[in-house]
């Protein structure tokens, strides 16, 4: 018996594949997914890194934390597929480098109010926030924070802030990158949206957050891996063709949940305006480095550090697990650095001696590693400038019928932002 032919097929097995899989899946369309890798997940994969002794240890390629709040598309998720959590939180002591010093993060009530950049005028102004009315359409996240929280917070904090999530400027960046700023202020600001939306606390998955994507993976039944997408080929009869390394498989509807660059590699045939567009959607290289130390008294609960650019030369900020994290390796503190992004980096920061003692200047207490691994993330981040909505609105408009494209650079990178989007995407799409 033949098994039934799949009616949608998804392009790319990255949590933005899998959960446009999971919406369609449950509408009832027969859905394949096809991931080009031999694992499904894209960055959100926990991988095996064992201790110096061969003990079990892991890393994470992306996301070590979900924020997740009592309501939305990814609390609803994880409900659903009824995963276990544990908190990433409480956390230890998260700084901010700025001025050639450590100091608290103003992303804190006591860092703010300690930041000796910031002048009473600045706070004062901080506290005018809930009387702010919205701004404009287009608007970059540098002024969009001047705007809400004044120009000594957005000159002061904001630009480690921003770079330590986003990997660039906030300048070159529009409401897009963050799409939960615009559904704060519908609510009444950042301060009274947070508030009536009610508490978000970071939890990861045990075993990792590659939990989130291998329980959805197994769920699904329908993931084939070392499965490339090649070609795209448009039929007579209006369906889909798709030329991939497992051979050709046809259907009414295809899913490109894809970075920008692999879908308009995909489009160029069929679709050159669509593929236009998506090739000139810029990706952002991020420089991750992981290393394991000697436990640093104080460090306990781990830390975060987001370093004022250009201040680290092209180092972003370093963050690390805490002691009695089961993804470490008890008796060894694990920190994670990131580099690059939009920033140049400095000719020492390439290689890892000159990386470590830079980040030694931001944290002397940090005693010689014992293991050291980089994992290159090339495009991981998607640069989405002030204009990206236009861009999106021009693209779907010439995106032929029953092909849809999904991602980061779609709906923003933040996982919360990705699950909500592709919820409602599946949504239209199944009402139709
Ligand atoms: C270091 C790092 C830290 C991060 N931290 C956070 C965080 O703290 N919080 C948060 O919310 N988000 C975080 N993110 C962002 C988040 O992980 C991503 O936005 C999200 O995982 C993107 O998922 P995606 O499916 O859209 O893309 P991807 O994960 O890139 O998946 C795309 C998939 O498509 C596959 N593919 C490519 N070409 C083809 C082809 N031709 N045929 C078939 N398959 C193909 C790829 O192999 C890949 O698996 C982080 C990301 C990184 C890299």
């Amino acid at each position: 018996m033949t098994s039934p032919q799949p009616d949608t097929l998804i392009l790319g097995g990255g949590l933005s594949g899998l959960l446009a899989a999971w919406h369609l899946q449950r509408a009832g369309r027969l859905v394949d997914v096809g991931e080009a890798s031999e694992a499904g997940g894209g960055w959100v994969q926990t991988l095996p890194w064992p201790g110096p002794n061969g003990e079990p240890g892991h890393l994470e390629r992306g996301p070590q934390g979900l924020r997740v709040g009592r309501t939305g598309a990814l609390a609803e998720l994880l409900r659903d597929l009824d995963l276990p959590l544990e908190p990433t939180t409480p956390k230890g002591p998260r700084w901010v480098g700025k001025g050639g010093q450590r100091r608290l993060s103003p992303a804190s009530l006591k860092g703010l109010l300690s930041d000796p950049n910031l002048s009473i005028g600045d706070l004062l102004r901080l506290l005018a926030e809930p009387f702010i009315g919205p701004g404009p359409e287009e608007e970059n996240l540098h002024a969009f924070f001047a705007r809400r929280l004044g120009p000594g917070f957005a000159r002061e904090c904001l630009p480690a802030l921003v770079a330590g999530v986003l990997a660039a400027p906030p300048e070159c960046l529009g409401l897009a990158a963050l799409p939960r700023l615009r559904h704060l202020e519908a609510k009444g600001g950042l301060l009274l949206g947070s508030l009536r939306d009610g508490p978000e606390r970071t939890r990861h998955p045990v075993g990792g957050t590659g939990a989130l994507a291998r329980t959805l993976a197994d769920r699904l039944a329908c993931v084939r891996l070392g499965q490339r997408a090649l070609r795209l080929e448009a039929l007579p009869d209006g369906r889909w063709r798709v030329h991939g390394t497992d051979g050709i498989r046809e259907a009414a509807t295809v899913v490109l949940a894809l970075p920008p660059a692999a879908a308009a590699t995909l489009l160029e045939g069929p679709a050159p305006a669509a593929a236009q567009l998506l090739a000139a959607m810029p990706a952002l290289d991020l420089r991750v480095w992981h290393s394991r130390h000697a436990p640093v008294p104080g460090w306990e609960r781990g830390f975060g550090l987001l370093i004022h650019p250009p201040e680290g030369r092209g180092l972003l900020g370093a963050v690390a697990l805490a002691g009695d994290d089961p993804r470490g390796v008890p008796g060894l503190l694990q920190v994670r650095t990131y580099l690059g992004g939009a920033y140049p980096l400095a000719a020492d920061l390439t290689a890892w001696p000159g990386i470590f003692q830079e980040l030694r200047r931001w944290l002397p207490e940090l005693g010689e590693p014992v293991q050291v691994r980089e994992e290159p993330c090339p495009g991981a981040f998607p640069l989405l400038a002030p204009g990206h909505e236009t861009r999106l609105a021009q693209l779907d408009g010439v995106l032929p019928q029953g092909l849809h494209w999904l991602g980061a650079a779609r709906s923003g990178p933040g996982l919360p932002d990705l699950a909500e989007a592709i919820a409602a995407w599946a949504k239209t799409l199944t009402a139709t």
